[in-house]
């Protein structure tokens, strides 16, 4: 018994690595019962929450059991309400699974299947925040190393990158079984390279990237700035597999153009092939999203529920899918359908959904410095306008998902060069610079925005 607690609390701990809070929360319902040759078993109250870990999180913790035991594990997940079961108690006989304290550092020499099963081309939803996106990607999985080598995904966290990444991943293992597909968030890569200079196997790392891989998914290559020798690295390691033709994706949260601190022979490397953004979900979008969602988990919801939640929750899908987690979660422990009142009730907390438009940047900044919106938008020089503009230049680029082209094009149709220019030069002098940090604040307080864009769960 104890063996299966500590070993469940070092799963929950690799997955809180790449989860959100809501989801932790979920997890905490689970109890550990038993470990059973190679079944590690949990139990829950909920057959809904007992069918969302058998369909959803089975692969991540099944991967999280093979990452620190060092062997195959399955989860078996029992459905009954607590305490009205005995127990389970392994055998006297029954070996500890081995806890591998030093197994969640090193890598394992052929890295385990990372890949989210869900994060499919079918389990995806097209609108148009995302359809060039998913339409280069899905050429891509049709041809790997053919068509854009490099494909370049960049947008706001939770729009979609990873699952569109991890869906080439898949149609291409689908078409092509033999093919070498790897995943690996451009974090763990750096892990991965360090721990080889430390253990002298740079070479068995080079191999392995250069040499072994058909197609390399590379997720948040943001993570590259500031990193010189890492940057050498990944580099050559492009290069290599580009010129063998191997398939080469990434995502980031910039654009290449506007990613910081990343040598400039790189950023034309990852604008050689094809680039395309991710953007926030309309309305339609969102309701669809939560209804293949709630395909997947095996449920339904009426439709006054789906579009309340589709305007709580705006700019991050992920958020959208903890919201909709919470929801059913809450209505499922107290036993009730899932009406909207009650949906009301548990997400209360949820801030109501403002996005801030472009449009309202321009008014603030505008009331702000007491300059018209017409000078914002025009070319005048004046400081005493240029310093204006580029703060809710700025504060569009942070506050809004709108791309360049069309926060250039608000201000009077400008070129996206200008408002790339005044991002740079706003975030290089509030450093320096605590007057334009207080304007920056205040301006945000009265967007009623938070740090981050749009819209935030509480
Ligand atoms: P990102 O990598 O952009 O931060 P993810 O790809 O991890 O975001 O997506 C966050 C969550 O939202 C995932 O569970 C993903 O399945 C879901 N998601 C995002 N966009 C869509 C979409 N268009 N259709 C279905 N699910 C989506
Ligand atoms: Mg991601």
């Amino acid at each position: 018994m104890g063996d299966c607690h500590a070993l469940w609390s070092r799963v929950l701990e690799v997955i809180a690595t790449s989860s959100t809070p809501a989801i932790q929360s979920f997890f905490a319902g689970v109890r550990p019962v038993g470990l059973q040759h190679d079944r590690l078993i949990v139990r829950v109250d909920s057959p809904l929450v007992a069918d969302w870990l058998r369909q959803r999180y089975r692969a991540s913790i099944e991967a999280a059991l093979q990452q620190l035991c060092q062997r195959a594990l399955q989860l078996v997940v029992e459905c009954a309400p607590h305490g009205a079961v005995t127990p389970v108690t392994p055998p006297p006989d029954e070996p500890p699974a081995p806890l591998s304290p030093s197994a969640r550092t090193l890598p394992p020499p052929r890295p385990p299947a990372t890949i989210n099963p869900a994060f499919r081309f079918d389990t995806f939803v097209i609108g148009s925040s995302n359809q060039m996106a998913h339409a280069a990607a899905y050429a891509t999985a049709q041809q790997p190393g053919k068509v854009y080598n490099p494909l370049f995904m960049y947008g706001g966290v939770g729009l979609g990158k990873t699952h569109l990444m991890q869906a080439i991943g898949h149609a291409v293992l689908q078409r092509q079984p033999r093919d070498v597909v790897h995943f690996i968030s451009c974090e763990r890569f750096t892990n991965q390279y360090i721990d080889a200079l430390q253990n002298h196997t740079l070479s068995k790392f080079r191999d392995f990237f250069r040499a072994n891989v058909d197609v390399l998914l590379i997720d948040d290559i943001q993570f590259l700035s500031n990193k010189e020798r890492l940057q050498e690295e990944f580099y050559h390691t492009f290069n290599d597999l580009h010129m063998q033709g191997k398939q080469i994706v990434m995502t980031s949260d910039k654009s290449p153009q506007e990613l910081q601190h990343i040598e400039q022979r790189m950023v034309n490397r990852f604008e050689s092939g094809m680039v395309v953004d991710v953007q926030s979900p309309d309305f339609e979008t969102r309701v669809a999203i939560i209804q293949k969602k709630l395909e997947q988990y095996g449920t339904q919801l009426d439709h006054d529920v789906c579009y309340y939640l589709a305007n709580k929750v705006r700019n991050d899908v992920r958020k959208i899918e903890g919201a909709l987690v919470k929801l059913l979660g809450y209505a499922s422990v107290r036993h009730q359908a899932v009406t909207l009142d009650l949906a009301r009730e548990c997400l209360r907390g949820y801030v109501a959904a403002q996005c801030v438009t472009l449009d309202a940047i321009q008014k603030a900044v505008s009331d702000f410095f007491d300059v018209r919106i017409a000078d914002l938008r025009s070319s005048k020089r004046p400081r005493a306008i240029v310093h204006p503009r580029q703060i809710a230049m700025y504060l569009c680029r942070e506050l809004t998902t709108s791309s360049l082209t069309d926060i250039a094009q608000s201000f009077g149709g400008k070129d996206h060069t200008t408002v790339l220019y005044a991002c740079r030069k706003i975030e290089q002098v509030k450093e320096q610079d605590e007057m334009i940090n207080q304007q920056l604040h205040a301006l945000k307080r009265r967007l009623g925005s938070s740090e981050e864009r749009c819209e935030q769960v509480q």
